[in-house]
Order: C-alpha cells, then structure tokens, then sequence
C-alpha cells in the first residue's frame, strides 16, 4: 500500500498514477483529537484504519500529478539518524568510528520538506553537501524492543536526503537548518517492502550518479537500529529514522537539483537555493569529520 500526504493535510492512497482520497475514511475512525496530522493518526490507528481502507471499490481517484505531494510525516515527534552507517562512507569521510561507536543524532523535525521542495542553503561562506538515504516510520510505540521484535514496529519505508553543513559545530546544529531533510515522495507500507535490507539507492545531483548502494551494506540494518534507537529512547507512532548514507556525498549550490531513488519505493526530488544566504556565525569550517573534495564542475 502506498499512502500519501498532500495538499492541506489530505491522506491519499497512491495506485499507479492515480490517487484517492481517504481522508474522511481515516477521519471517520479516528477523529482529530490532539491536533495531529491525519496521516500520523491514521499510523497511531492503523490497526482499525486498514480495514477501512482496504475497502477500495468506487472510491473515485484522481491523477498523481494534480495534487501537491507533501512530506509523507509533517509532525513526527522526532527524527533520529544514523552517523557513520555503511563502510565506504566512513572511509571517504576519513572517520575512524561508525556507529557502534558514535550511536545516533537527532535532527530538527521543523526542518522537514515536501518532494519538489527547495533546500534554501543559510549561509555563503559553508559547504553543504546531499546525503542519500533509506528512512523508516514508526508505527508502534517502542521502548526497548528486540531485534526480533523490531521490524514490527516499522509502518512503512520513504526517501530522506540528510542535507548537511560540512565542519565542527554539533550534527544537531549542521542538519537542522530548515529545509534540511526533505522526506517523500509517499510512504510504503512494510508489508509491501517486504526486507528492508535489499533496497537500491541511487542518488543524483544535476542528473551525475553520486550515490549507488544497497541497503544490505548497512553497518547496522533497520532491526538493530530501531532495538538500539528503542533503548535510548522511547520511539512514538509517526517518527522518522534516517538509517544513514553511503559514499558518494558531495558538495551542493544553488540551482542544483537533486533526485534520491529507491527500489520499491519511488523517487524524492528537490531542488536547491541560497535565496537569504549571509555569512555563517559559527567557526567551524576548518573542522570536524573530512569530507572528499568536492565533485569535479562539469560543463564549465
Ligand atoms: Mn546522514
């Protein structure tokens, strides 16, 4: 199953290059009580909100492309993300430590964006660089769950580009800027994912191939995540968990455009602007992890 969230709060159902709406669907089970998104009540309820939407006949559906795709989870109450999760990222980031070493980190929630969005960079004087990655969205609470009994607690899998300041300063500061994590393009259910452990990731920029992995390759895959995530913390219906980006990563400008692509899942794009950019506050450009030098111009 495909969910989507569009337009003002709507929640649709996605079938090729169609959608329905089931909005009132989700309404008539769980009426908006705490001022949530619909899409996050329609996970905390989903238990009694799939049988409705299974139910799909004479439903009318509408094209794709006249609706407004907005992030998947506009309000999780947190997204939490992998540092160091796959070997050849820490290797070109000369990092001595992944993440059984480093855990994890939070990064703003206010900093989410809708597919086709725009990254607006902060400041002129900064690196910024595109990370690719796999995401998942919590559908049960979870606190201290196993490994055995993680993937039970995942609703479903979408695209995260981790937008990141290179340099010093803390990674809850470099990855929290708003517009830094755009999320989408839908949501698909886990049951149609199947294992998250297998999925291709493909990410571009002005159309070059930066990024190309396969989830297998994780340090730590989607059930030692959530366990480890679950033991620090106490995971709500609705959160994001951004399970980290392979090699590739490089430096990002206005005008840029880039695409994530997931197998089984779809593709995020957005593109990129400075619109407000001032020189940056902070002084920590000449350190923190090494990022690779920054991808060759092509054309000019
Ligand atoms: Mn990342």
């Amino acid at each position: 199953m495909l969910l989507a969230t569009y337009d003002d709060d709507r929640v649709g159902l996605i079938s090729g290059d169609k959608i329905a709406d089931v909005t009132d669907d989700v309404r008539f089970v769980t009426p908006p009580r705490s001022g949530g998104t619909t899409m996050r009540d329609l996970i905390r309820r989903w238990s009694s909100v799939a049988p409705v939407l299974e139910q799909q006949a004479g439903r009318a559906r509408r094209p794709l492309s006249s609706v407004r795709l907005r992030a998947p989870v506009l309000d999780p109450s947190k997204i939490v993300a992998a540092p160091v999760n796959y070997l050849d990222h820490m290797t070109e980031m000369s990092e001595e430590n992944h993440i059984s070493s480093l855990g994890v980190f939070l990064k703003a929630p206010s900093a989410i964006l809708d597919p086709g969005g725009t990254i607006q960079l902060p400041y002129t004087d900064r690196r910024f660089d595109q990370e690719g990655e796999l995401a998942l969205i919590i559908g049960r609470r979870a606190h201290n769950v196993s490994e055995e009994a993680a993937l039970d607690h995942v609703f479903g899998y979408t695209g995260l580009l981790d937008i990141t300041m290179r340099g010093g300063e803390d990674r809850s500061t470099r990855k929290s800027f708003d517009t830094f994590a755009p999320l989408g393009p839908w949501l698909v259910a886990a049951d149609e994912i199947g294992s998250p452990d297998s999925i291709d990731l493909r990410c571009s920029v002005n159309g070059g191939l930066r990024q190309s992995a396969n989830t297998r390759d994780l340090i730590w895959g989607v059930p030692a995540l959530v366990s480890y995530i679950s033991s620090v913390m106490t995971l709500e219906p609705g959160d994001v968990i951004a399970t980290g980006t392979p090699a590739g990563v490089g430096s990002i400008n206005a005008g840029d455009t880039i695409e994530l692509e997931l197998s089984r899942i779809g593709s995020l794009r957005t593109s990129v602007a400075a619109d407000h950019a001032v020189p940056c506050p902070t002084k920590g450009a000449g350190r923190g992890p090494v990022p690779p030098p920054p991808p060759e111009q092509v054309g000019d």
